[in-house]
């Protein structure tokens, strides 16, 4: 043996010989005891316990590298303008979370949307009920209002009957001129506008058959055939034909052809004169 030098070849040396044996027998080498007690007491625990990556681990790490390195490009290409097809790849694979990303807004969007078609669905009902009150205010007040009114409000100036030898078919009502003039009753309006003598008036027929013709009209409101109710407003006061001053002239016509004094009339109506009316 060469490390040995000359000694190793002197015969009968047992010292050599288990020196030799000692040192060099591969079986005691290969003993993990042996080893185990060399590296135990030489060498930190830590790099006892330090993981050299398999193989398969390696595969992981460089797919996780590769998903970054996508991921950075992909970031890259996000900020770099689109150039050439590589970038237009990169870009394509980005499409999925560039669409969550757009669809995002939308979601806010139908969330947005879905309060405003409640609203409407409730700001329909709310109309719906506004109209349904105002309708049923508009009926309960029709029924409020009284079946009859005196026509305006006036001094009362000349009743019905004879008067220089004619006779006079009305009441009249003198008070300033564009005074409001209401329909006594509800009825329809049979005449409206100009005629001789009165110089212009409004007749309206009641359900009972009897019209109400208010005469001297200055202005008139209504037209032929319109319905109206009683103490709607049809005309104002005037002094138009023959008339010496502003005033109304008020007939009832029993029937449409009879006058009668219209006194008694609005009276059994619940509607008294006085020398002020109205
Ligand atoms: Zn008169």
């Amino acid at each position: 043996m060469r490390q040995h030098g000359s000694d190793a070849n002197l015969p009968g040396d047992t010292r050599t010989t288990r020196t030799a044996s000692r040192v060099f027998d591969p079986e005691r080498a290969e003993q993990p005891r042996f080893v185990d007690t060399e590296i135990t007491d030489m060498l930190p625990r830590a790099p006892q316990h330090r993981r050299q990556p398999t193989s398969a681990a390696k595969g992981r790490v460089m797919i996780v590298a590769m998903a970054a390195g996508a991921a950075a490009a992909a970031a890259y290409t996000a900020v770099k303008p689109p150039g050439d097809t590589t970038t237009q790849t990169v870009l394509a694979a980005q499409k999925m979370p560039m669409d969550g990303a757009a669809a995002a807004p939308r979601g806010m969007q139908l969330i947005a949307v879905k309060p405003a078609a409640d609203a409407a669905v409730h700001s329909e009902e709310l109309s719906k009920g506004a109209a349904f009150a105002q309708e049923r205010a508009e009926r309960e007040a029709r029924l409020q209002r009284p079946l009859f009114v005196i026509p305006t409000k006036g001094v009362f100036t000349s009743g019905f009957g004879y008067r220089w030898g004619a006779l006079h078919a009305g009441i009249d009502l003198a008070g300033p001129i564009g005074t409001p003039i209401y329909a006594v009753s509800d009825g329809v309006v049979t005449d409206a506008g100009p005629t001789a003598g009165f110089g212009a008036w409004v007749k309206i027929r009641h359900s009972d058959g009897s019209v109400s013709l208010y005469g001297h009209v200055n202005t008139w409101t209504v037209r032929v055939g319109q319905r109206v109710f009683a103490g709607d407003q049809i005309a104002t006061i005037g002094n138009r034909g023959n008339s010496t001053g502003p005033h109304l002239h008020f007939s009832i016509l029993r029937n449409g052809t009879n006058y009668i004094d219209p006194v008694p009339w609005l009276a059994a109506r619940g509607l008294s004169l006085g020398p002020y009316v109205g």
